[in-house]
């Protein structure tokens, strides 16, 4: 069989070659080339150490030299080069205690985790599969290389990457490879959170973001996200709804957009609920103060899983808001839009529209009727360049000063009740009157 390379990576392998060594493709490149999907990045396996690369390519960095990585830079790009290599003991679950350098193709495809990520290919070898990789992607397979029992205990992570790959693939997990995660789920405890999150993201925004529910099955989310079972284990009696919470969040993933934020905020929007359950007078289940329950236990989730600042921001406002529902009046949206931020607000439109479709078919339509009517109101306002936001308001802190205030908390107070009232009536917003406004509130509280 034939594969299409880049003319970089020929160019790399070829020069390898010509130098006497071996040289391929190896890994996800070779599974997505495969199936026809553009692999991210192409990786290079080879039989040379570091130092050959070091005098066979003229612009080199040393990447990750102890593990025998190179990145040679070809033009713009860069490639990642490394050495065949056997993974030493790992005693601690995670990280092998030492790497030794090998010579053996077969070696080094030995140490990688699934038959489908351990194949290789050169132009002048074709494609090495000495685990059945080709075959098991035929048959839409994630299975481990060697005993399973070994691999997942040598480095806890793969288990996750089992059912992430699951998930960007829409392949199903073999069964000795899915009855050694659930026996071994609890070794993910040693994994570091930066690792986790970044599985955790792949698999969210694949095509199949409702594979959470095998990591659930297979015991891997008690371990990481322990608050989804408590989700899963939370029924809903209530007539919006159809599903338990955790199975209300399952169909909702995949009705937003594959986006980061947006993934986050569905796996997140409800997981205060099981906290907020009672029991109405309708004998009806009620979840009240879930949204601002959620949005701080999202905070602290995401915290724990190391994410950066902004993404648990945006993420948190989202969990915040999503059960808030404007009249679509000028004046509630305007609201809304302040208090979410206007640049997010039809993200959260986004959001409540998939919240809806996970729930009860019966007013179905009124609900996402209404959510249409806000995004008209938000796109007239917008057009009509309405203040949404305090940084568009006609006067600014500045303005406030040269009247006489002076900075600080009494300022910004100055300005949230000017906002308020630019927000209630859109007219006031002109410089001249703001000034007018802005006096009488220093007299008011005494600012002057
Ligand atoms: P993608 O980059 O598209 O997410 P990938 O298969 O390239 O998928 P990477 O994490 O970039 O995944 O890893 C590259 C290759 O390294 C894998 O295909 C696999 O052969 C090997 N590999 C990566 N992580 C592990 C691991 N934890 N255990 C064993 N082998 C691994
Ligand atoms: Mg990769």
């Amino acid at each position: 069989m034939r594969m299409e390379l880049p003319r970089d990576v020929i160019q790399i392998i070829d020069a390898l070659q010509d130098a006497g060594f071996e040289a391929y493709a190896v890994g996800g490149c070779v599974r997505d080339a495969l199936l026809g999907r553009a692999p991210s990045d192409w990786d290079i396996t080879t039989s040379a150490f570091p130092d050959d690369m070091h005098s066979i390519f003229p612009r080199t960095v040393d990447t990750g030299v102890e593990h025998g990585t190179v990145t040679v830079l070809v033009g713009q790009n860069a490639y990642e080069v490394t050495t065949y290599r056997i993974d030493g003991p790992y005693e601690d679950g995670r990280h092998p205690s030492s790497v030794t350098f090998t010579r053996s193709l077969t070696e080094d495809l030995r140490r990688r985790d699934f038959t489908i990520n351990a194949m290789a290919y050169s132009p002048s070898e074709g494609l090495v599969d000495i685990f059945g990789g080709a075959d098991d992607l035929q048959r839409k397979i994630i299975r481990c290389v060697g005993n399973p029992h070994d691999r997942f205990g040598e480095d806890a992570l793969r288990m996750l990457r089992a059912v992430r790959f699951a998930a960007q693939l829409g392949f199903s997990i073999d069964g000795a490879t899915r009855d050694a995660i659930r026996e071994l789920s609890g070794n993910l405890e040693k994994v570091s959170a930066e690792r986790i999150q970044a599985e955790l993201v792949k698999l969210l925004v694949s095509d199949n973001p409702e594979e959470m529910r095998t990591a659930w099955e297979l015991g891997l989310t008690a371990v990481f996200l322990p608050e989804f079972d408590r989700m899963m284990d939370t029924p809903q009696n209530n007539r919006h709804h159809c599903y338990s919470v955790g199975e209300h969040v399952l169909h909702a993933l995949s009705a937003v957009r594959p986006d980061k934020v947006m993934r986050l905020a569905v796996l997140l929007h409800d997981i205060g609920k099981p906290d907020c359950v009672t029991v109405g007078e309708d004998g009806q289940d009620h979840f009240h103060g879930h949204p601002e329950l959620s949005a701080q236990m999202a905070h602290g989730i995401m915290r724990r899983l190391k994410f950066d600042n902004d993404t648990t921001e945006q993420v948190c406002a989202l969990v915040r808001w999503h059960d808030t529902r404007p009249e679509p009046t000028d004046k509630s949206v305007r609201r809304m839009a302040s208090r979410v931020g206007a640049e997010r607000l039809p993200d959260l439109l986004e959001l409540q529209r998939a919240d809806v479709m996970a729930q009860s078919v019966e007013g179905r339509a009124e609900k996402l009727e209404r959510i249409d009517k806000v995004e008209e109101v938000f796109e007239k306002l917008k057009a009509e360049n309405q203040c949404m936001k305090k940084s568009e308001l006609a006067i600014n802190g500045h303005d406030i000063i040269a009247l006489g205030a002076s900075p600080g908390p009494g300022l910004g107070a100055i300005i949230d009740r000017l906002f308020e009232q630019v927000l209630d009536e859109p007219d006031l917003n002109t410089r001249e009157q703001l000034l007018e406004l802005a006096k009488a509130e220093m007299q008011k509280t005494g600012t002057e």
